[in-house]
């Protein structure tokens, strides 16, 4: 499968479209693993001058276009990944001891049933589901 164009999923979200934007989107659709705010940041300056605030300000926008998709750990370490066809939903798992996060293999048929089923017709937008433990490294 070919990789998504940022310009494609900026205009089909109606999103404004800007340098930065448009970088710091293609840094998330390269991205294999989820990654910090900060993290990108580091990585989104090398290319252009942008401030954190900005980052975050624009990560928000995108999650809420749907674009990419936001872990929330603890309340205050947020991992972001692309939400392309590339990247079907999944669950995560997080080693508590190192802080890795590791996304683990998509939900099938089976475990997207149980979810809908679980809501009872309630309309599902994102399942979160985050799996604690210690990875291979740490247990
Ligand atoms: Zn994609
Ligand atoms: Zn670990
Ligand atoms: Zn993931």
């Amino acid at each position: 499968m070919e990789k998504c164009s940022t310009e494609k999923l900026l205009k089909n979200t109606k999103t404004k479209m800007t340098s930065a934007r448009s970088s710091l989107l293609n840094i998330i659709l390269e991205n294999s693993s989820p990654e910090t705010a900060t993290s990108l940041h580091k990585k989104l300056s090398k290319e252009t001058r942008i401030d954190l605030a900005t980052v975050y300000r624009t990560l928000k926008i995108f999650n809420q276009k749907g674009l990419i998709r936001a872990i929330n750990l603890d309340g205050e370490k947020i991992y972001y990944e692309k939400s392309c066809e590339h990247n079907p939903l999944h669950a995560h798992f997080y080693c508590e001891k190192c802080g890795d996060v590791e996304c683990l293999n998509p939900f099938g048929f089976d475990e997207s049933t149980s979810f809908v089923k679980m809501a009872d017709k309630k309309e599902i937008n994102s399942v979160e589901l985050i799996l604690r433990g210690r990875c291979e490294k740490c247990s």
